[in-house]
């Protein structure tokens, strides 16, 4: 069998749908799996991972992303991109609370991305911002 990856254009799409369809999904596993469902409608061998559906989440203006940690947790500031010395942008989303909090780094130029989940287990909820009005 051989596994094939979505684009980003078809994740973003799928995303998209399930996201306008559920309103609200309160973990990226659960999204993945909403996500993962439509795709095998289209071909039983598409894959993908939790952390790329979060990713193509965060990705789109359309969808709040809020993250929830067990403690306040601080992460290094980095000021270049490790791999290619580029300018690095912080990844943020809100909190259940409105407030900011920082979830890690990505380079502007490269694919690097560094993020807490290789620290510590995070919880996010996924909401279709049109659902608010
Ligand atoms: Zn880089």
């Amino acid at each position: 069998m051989d596994k094939k990856i979505p684009s980003k254009e078809k994740l973003t799409q799928i995303v998209k749908q399930v996201l306008s369809q559920h309103l609200k999904v309160n973990s990226q596993e659960e999204l993945s799996r909403l996500v993962l469902k439509r795709l095998k409608r289209e071909n039983k061998d598409y894959v993908v991972s939790p952390v790329r559906v979060k990713r193509i989440a965060l990705d789109m203006p359309k969808i709040e992303v809020k993250a929830k940690t067990k403690k306040a947790v601080r992460l290094q500031k980095i000021n270049h991109c490790p791999v290619c010395h580029s300018k690095i942008e912080p990844l943020e989303v809100k909190n259940l609370a409105e407030r900011k909090v920082l979830i890690g780094y990505q380079c502007t130029k490269c694919a690097y991305q560094s993020d807490l989940e290789s620290f510590l287990p995070m919880k996010y909820a996924f909401l279709w911002k049109e659902a608010k009005v």
